[in-house]
């Protein structure tokens, strides 16, 4: 479903993804993680043409990104992603921001998909609140829409970006939970977080990135109990 192959790219001087080759199968979760700076955020983001990448290869869905032949726009819209900050419509309900897009882009009947909107929005929790704007919900609610307003769409890829690094602890859980449940209804997904219990229940596999590099990748079960470098070992002893 997603494939780098020998992917470079630089922020100017900044060699910010290094000879990365990673894929991830249809309905695999890939949890990534890795210090602060370490090109997390650079990875997940070329995936969906946020960033562009110097050189190497890129297919996502068999589509090969910078080719003339892929429609960016199509492929976005097959491309659910959740961002740290919620960046919901401040100005639009609950519901609102999950149909906008079914709406102008999937061009769905307002009424089928605002049935489906509130339906979404009940499996993830938040049928009492089809009718908040984003400043009443709390931050895991905000998140939850957030995810709902992603799945709206149907995508095919599932991107996250640490979901849950702005929400205050006691809202976490919530969070992670809904995601929980969209991998167990196999979803493709790549997520960036260092939720260890999210990557044990889910992730088939864990890949630790530094300074640009994917430096190992395993298994839940082996990443966190066995690290295999010092600079994963380092890292987890920081986080754990
Ligand atoms: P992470 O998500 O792992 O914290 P990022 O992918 O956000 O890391 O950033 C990797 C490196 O690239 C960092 O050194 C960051 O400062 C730098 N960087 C990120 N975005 C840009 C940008 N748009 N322009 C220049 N440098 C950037
Ligand atoms: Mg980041």
């Amino acid at each position: 479903m997603i494939e780098f192959r020998g992917v470079n790219k630089w922020f100017g001087a900044l060699h910010v993804l290094k000879d990365i080759t990673l894929s991830v199968e249809p309905r695999e979760v890939v949890v990534v993680c890795g210090p602060s700076g370490s090109g997390k955020s650079t990875l997940i983001r070329c995936i969906n043409g946020l960033e562009t990448i110097k050189d190497g290869s890129l297919v996502v869905d068999g589509q090969r990104l910078g080719d003339r032949a892929t429609n960016m726009t199509e492929l976005r819209t097959e491309i659910g992603f959740v961002f740290q900050s919620f960046n919901l419509y401040p100005h639009k309900t609950a519901l609102e921001n999950v149909t906008l897009a079914p709406i102008h882009v999937r061009k769905i009947p307002r009424p089928e998909a605002e049935s489906a909107g509130r339906e979404m929005l009940a499996k993830v929790g938040l049928a009492e609140k089809f009718n908040a704007y984003p400043a009443e919900l709390s931050g895991g609610q905000q998140q939850r829409v957030a995810i709902a307003r992603c799945l709206c769409m149907r995508p095919k890829i599932m991107l996250f970006d640490e979901p849950t690094s702005a929400l205050d602890p006691e809202m976490i859980s919530e969070v992670l939970d809904v995601m929980v449940g969209v991998a167990e209804e196999g979803m493709t997904m790549m997520v960036v977080t260092h939720e260890m219990g999210f990557a044990r229940k889910v992730a088939q596999r864990v890949v630790f990135m530094d300074e640009g590099a994917v430096v190992e990748t395993g298994t839940p079960e082996e990443f966190f109990s066995d690290p295999k470098t010092h600079r994963s070992r380092a890292f987890l002893s920081k986080i754990l």
